[in-house]
């Protein structure tokens, strides 16, 4: 089934529903995104010769056609390549290429890729006008890809993870049975639509609830109210960056969090210190944390709001709880072969969420799906009831002496120490050791390395604590908020003495 029949189904049932809120106003409501979802889909078989399976870019900031154009482009068996709106030009260029995309729809605010036509979304939605009599979407296999979902590529090369609209399709009842009561609240959108917020904009569009964008795209105190009173109680997704920032109440304050349903948050590792400031400050019963990725988009496990009651203690690490439904989960040694419980090994995931492959690179899919599983590359133990905590990124742990050192559990022990806002461990090349861990640190107030050092040592094994400091006035981060520990690599060097 085509992933845009959610759209047209739900006009059908509630076509004077908004659809989509912009500030205050609405801007579609569902008979009036449908029609123009399936105008521009029209619009772009016959201006522009595109044919299904045929790709299409989007390098837009949010706006309020966005889902009208994803709608569209699936409305006519398109394949949408969403792309982050922070990337570099030179980046567009990179993702249209290996996607090989005949044509991209821009917002007029960013830098448009040179290398392909492109058109300018607010154009593209006037030209294609909106259809009076909306066809239902056109008939496609569940196995045809959809949507290249670039993943952030943190770790290497970006690279299109391909979702079919079985994927899709997979991917939203999952939340549909997962999210609860929040499913029937609106979604304010305060991250780019090319990620997860797209996902969940879709759940959105399943329930035939409304979308919302805060005015002009800003986030501030006056965008929140405005969005929040026209359209609440919301939802909202949020990477763990974003999370911090909306403790401050000046952003949000107090009496509009009663107009806040559920937080969606994750994406990135949210650190237990940070949790509990949430916690205390939303209530464990807003809170739902997802953890998934590109390759099975958002939806691996979850974390209800009833198990956010449960916080860990300092330097302990969070539970990214149980599996989606739908979702199988399990931890694999080298060999493939279940791990018991409490052992940390690769995290591997089965189910109609996990995609087909990656775009033209049969050498990564083979290495990525193997046995019918995704490999995720990320570390993690199950308990006995099922629960999953992660332990860090594959690729980001270190190996010193021979014995292996999660980077994430140093991180959360130096985030206990009051004066330390962020940071980020990675391993630096060491002769005798392999490698040893080095810590950047964002503080708040003057913290000696010899008073890091105690803190550690209070609460890790010797070998673990960060031979080295560095203090930094931010880390560096992607378009997504995540920790490019690539770079803080490239700022180590070996020579630098062990302390
Ligand atoms: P991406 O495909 O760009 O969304 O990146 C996915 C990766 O982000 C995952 O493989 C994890 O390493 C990390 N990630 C996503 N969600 C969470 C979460 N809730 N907690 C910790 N890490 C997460």
């Amino acid at each position: 089934m085509n992933i845009a029949t959610l759209l047209y189904q739900s006009a059908m049932r509630r076509p004077d529903a908004p659809a989509i809120g912009h500030g205050d106003e609405i801007a579609y409501t569902y008979a009036e995104l449908a029609g123009t979802a399936s105008a521009v889909g029209r619009y772009l078989e016959r201006e522009h010769d595109l044919r299904p399976g045929d790709r299409i870019a989007l390098a837009m900031n949010n706006t309020p056609h966005y889902l009208a154009v994803l709608f569209a482009a699936w409305w006519t068996g398109l394949i949408v390549v969403p792309m982050n709106p922070r990337l570099h030009r030179r980046e567009f260029e990179q993702l249209v290429a290996d996607s090989g995309a005949a044509l991209c729809v821009t917002t007029a605010d960013l830098s448009a890729p040179e290398t392909v036509p492109c058109l300018d979304v607010v154009e593209l939605c006037g030209a294609a006008g909106e259809a009076e009599d909306t066809p239902p979407p056109a008939v496609v296999a569940p196995e045809d890809p959809a949507w290249l979902f670039y993943t952030s590529g943190t770790t290497g090369r970006s690279k299109g993870a391909t979702l079919t609209h079985r994927n899709l399709m997979a991917a939203t009842l999952s939340a549909l049975a997962d999210l609860g009561d929040a499913a029937d609240a609106s979604l304010l959108h305060l991250t780019p639509m090319s990620h997860a917020g797209g996902l969940f904009g879709i759940v959105c569009v399943a329930r035939a609830r409304t979308n919302v964008l805060p005015r002009d795209g800003v986030v501030d105190a006056a965008t929140l109210a405005e969005a929040l009173t026209a359209f609440g109680p919301v939802t909202f997704f949020a990477v763990p960056t974003i999370l911090r920032r909306l403790l401050d109440p000046k952003l949000l304050p107090d009496e509009l969090i009663a107009r806040v349903r559920r937080i969606y948050y994750g994406g990135a590792p949210t650190y237990v210190d940070d949790l509990r400031r949430v916690v205390a400050r939303f209530g464990a019963q807003r809170l739902w944390q997802a953890f998934g990725q590109g390759e099975s988009p958002c939806t691996i496990t979850h974390l209800t709001p009833e198990e956010h009651l449960d916080l860990p203690g300092d330097g302990d690490l969070m539970t990214v709880g149980h599996a989606r439904t739908g979702v199988q989960v399990e931890v694999v040694g080298p060999d493939g072969e279940p791990l018991p419980h409490g052992e940390v090994g690769e995290v591997v995931v089965r189910g109609d969420t996990v995609m087909a492959g990656y775009w033209r690179d049969p050498e990564a899919t083979e290495a990525t799906l193997r046995r019918g599983r995704l490999h995720t590359g990320d570390l993690g133990r199950l308990d006995s009831r099922g629960r999953l905590t992660l332990v860090d990124r594959a690729k980001d742990l270190i190996i010193s002496g021979g014995s292996n050192i999660y980077p994430r559990e140093i991180e959360e022990s130096l985030l206990s120490h009051p004066a330390v806002a962020e940071a980020a461990v990675v391993g630096r090349p060491d002769a005798e050791w392999g490698e040893l861990p080095v810590a950047f640190l964002v503080t708040t107030t003057e913290v000696t390395p010899d008073e890091l050092d105690a803190h550690c040592l209070n609460l890790l094994a010797r070998y673990k604590r960060p031979r080295d400091y560095h203090f930094v006035s931010a880390l560096p981060r992607n378009g997504y908020g995540k920790v490019r520990k690539t770079e803080l690599r490239t700022r180590i060097s070996p020579q630098e003495g062990p302390r």
